[in-house]
This record gives structure tokens, C-alpha cells and sequence, in this order.
């Protein structure tokens, strides 16, 4: 059987599937592999170990008769059209839980620098522009016993919620459904959307990528925003109307953002979001601690033997 993979692994990680199976690998770590050569590729091959960067769809599915399996190195699957691979036989899997917390710490450590203006802070003394101590210089906004408002209090959001606690904030979060145990264990506050807004210092968007979360943050949400709010995104790019999140940073209606992932990536260094200083941006390194994408490669991996061995998926979308 053969097995496609479209980024470069180390051994310790690939070498279980090649003593089982035809291993193609795309040799280079910080390209995406070709369309065309995935899609030559894929022809013949039975499963594909995959990356959010890969467009896995109908095109893909028509003309690779043999697949059986698609295994994703991450949580989020907005790349795959999994409608289509379950209407075909193929299994999809992804990487949750193993990655949890990497990324709530990314997502903390984005309310610090966001608030507290860490990036801009450490730049002045790169630039050697820092003349003295002064009493309100490079003041920014506290954080603890501030209101956290959770939009997709999953996994991830309650990771988060759990190290608000440690900073006494006040915890609202808001789901499509309500997670009575986390209302109960991390006195997290069921709003809705539009209170979470209006009410919260941190706006924290953690929902998933899917036709219903499309730019759901835009100019009206903003507008509900306080103008000392802070709005932190590290769950996809596509929730947010980028346009109008310049605006309401540019006009001050919201106070800054911290974001790990964008409409476009890589985003352009000519972006007007990265033009203003109230930005604190980080190129989609969310869960990219090394343990972490270890294990996210790991789980991964087995996804593959376990698919092409006919057995259930430890994490299988469905
Ligand atoms: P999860 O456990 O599935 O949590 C997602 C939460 O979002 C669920 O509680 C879901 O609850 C809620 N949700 C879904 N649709 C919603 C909507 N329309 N409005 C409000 N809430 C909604 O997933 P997770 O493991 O926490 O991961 C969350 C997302 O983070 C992933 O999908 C991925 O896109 C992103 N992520 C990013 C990075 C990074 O590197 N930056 C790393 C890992 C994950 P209901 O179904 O009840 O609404």
C-alpha cells in the first residue's frame, strides 16, 4: 500500500510507516507540497498524511480510487471536505487534546502581550528608543480580574478559561450549546454572543472554522466591543472580516489584537493589520511546542496504520 505524506518528518516518526508501506514524503519542511505532485501522487496511493496547508477535496477524491484514509496533523479540519470522504469509504482523522494546552498557552500568552503591549515594549529597546522610566509610558490594560469572554469554550477555550482562573478573571464564554460541567467547575458564565461582547475585556475566539463561524467577528461585533477590549483570534483566520478588524483597531473603537492566524497565510508583510502598533501577530504557531507537534505527528502517523489495518481511529472525524 502506499502512503503519501506532504511535509517532511524526522525518521522516528515516518520509519514505522515505511516498514509497512510505500512511503512517498515531500522533502521540504517549510514548503507546501505542489498541487500537482500531491495530486500525481495520490493517484494510486491508499491513505495521505496531511497538514492544514493541504486542500483535500472532491478533485482530490475523484481521482484516487484506493484512498482509504486521511490523517490531518491537526485539531481543525476546515481544510477537508469530510462530507465527501465519509460519502466515499475514507476515514479522516485529526490530532485534539494532544494540543490543548500548547495552544492555550499560546492564547494566554497572547492576553499578555496583547494587554500588557509586550511586542511594541520589547521593540523600543531594539530600537535603543528607551530614554527613561516615566509614569505612564507604554501603560497598557491589567489583566487579572479582568472579564475573559470565551467564544468556543471546547478544549481549547476551557484550557484557557482554567488559566483565567489563576488570574482571577470574571469567565463568560458563549457555544452554540451550554457546557454545564465548565459552568460548574470553572464558574464560567453562559452569555450570548452579543453579551459576551459588550461585557468582556478579552474577546477570545476559539470556535472552529465552518460556513456558520465565517467572519463572524465584523464591524457590527466590534462596534459591541468596549473601546478598552482587547480581541484575541487563534482559531482561524476565516472567522474574522479582516477589514473590519483594521478599522476598529485603526479607529480605536476596540484597544488591540492579538492574533496567530489570518485570513491569507502567510499573511503579507504589507498588510495594513501589521502596520498598526495596537497588533500583536504570530505566524500560526499556536500549538508549536516541539513535545506537542511531536505527539500531534505521533497520533497522526497511527491514524494511518490504524486505517489501513481496518481498525477505528483513535480521533476520527465523523
Ligand atoms: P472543540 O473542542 O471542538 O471546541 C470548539 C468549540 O466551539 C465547541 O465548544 C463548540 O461548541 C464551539 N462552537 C462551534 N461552532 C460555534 C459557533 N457557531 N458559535 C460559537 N461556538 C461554536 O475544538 P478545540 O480543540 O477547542 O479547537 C478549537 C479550534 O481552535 C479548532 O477548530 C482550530 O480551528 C483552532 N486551533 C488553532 C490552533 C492554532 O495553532 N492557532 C491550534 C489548535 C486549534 P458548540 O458545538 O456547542 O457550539
Amino acid at each position: 500500500m502506499k502512503v503519501v505524506v506532504t511535509r517532511k518528518f524526522p525518521d522516528s516518526i515516518i520509519n514505522p510507516l515505511r516498514d509497512k508501506y510505500e512511503v512517498v514524503m515531500w522533502e521540504y519542511e517549510d514548503k507546501v507540497m505542489p498541487r500537482d505532485l500531491l495530486l500525481k501522487e495520490s493517484k494510486d496511493a491508499d491513505a495521505l498524511l496531511v497538514n492544514l496547508t493541504d486542500d483535500i477535496n472532491n478533485e482530490l477524491y475523484e481521482q484516487s480510487p484506493k484512498l482509504k484514509v486521511v490523517s490531518t496533523m491537526a485539531v481543525g479540519y476546515d481544510n477537508i471536505d469530510v462530507a465527501g470522504a465519509i460519502e466515499r469509504g475514507i476515514k479522516v482523522g485529526h490530532t485534539p487534546n494532544v494540543l490543548t494546552d500548547a495552544t492555550a498557552d499560546l492564547t494566554f500568552a497572547l492576553i499578555l502581550a496583547s494587554g500588557r503591549r509586550l511586542i511594541e515594549a520589547a521593540d523600543v529597546i531594539r530600537r535603543d528608543e528607551w530614554k527613561s522610566w516615566a509614569p505612564f509610558y507604554l501603560t497598557g490594560q491589567e489583566v487579572s480580574h479582568k472579564t475573559i469572554g470565551i467564544i468556543g469554550m471546547g478544549r481549547i477555550g476551557e484550557a484557557v478559561a482554567k488559566r483565567a482562573q489563576g488570574f482571577s478573571m470574571k469567565i463568560l464564554y458563549h457555544n452554540r450549546s451550554r457546557k454545564r460541567e465548565a459552568e460548574e467547575t470553572l464558574h464560567a458564565s453562559y452569555v450570548t454572543f452579543d453579551e459576551l461582547l459588550e461585557r468582556s475585556d478579552y474577546v477570545v475566539l476559539l470556535a472552529p472554522s465552518t460556513p456558520e463561524t465565517k467572519k463572524m467577528m465584523g464591524h457590527e461585533q466590534f462596534a459591541k466591543m468596549k473601546k478598552s477590549a482587547v480581541f484575541i483570534n487563534t482559531s482561524r483566520g476565516t472567522n474574522v472580516d479582516e477589514e473590519a478588524l483594521y478599522e476598529a483597531l485603526k479607529t480605536n473603537e476596540i484597544y488591540a489584537a492579538g492574533l496567530d492566524v489570518f485570513d491569507q497565510e502567510p499573511i503579507s508583510a504589507d498588510h495594513p493589520l501589521l502596520k498598526l502598533p495596537n497588533v500583536t501577530a504570530m505566524p500560526h504557531i499556536g500549538s508549536a511546542a516541539l513535545e506537542t507537534r511531536m505527539k500531534m505527528a505521533q497520533m497522526a502517523r497511527d491514524h494511518i496504520i490504524q486505517g489501513l489495518e481496518g481498525r477505528d481511529l483513535t480521533h476520527e472525524v465523523n
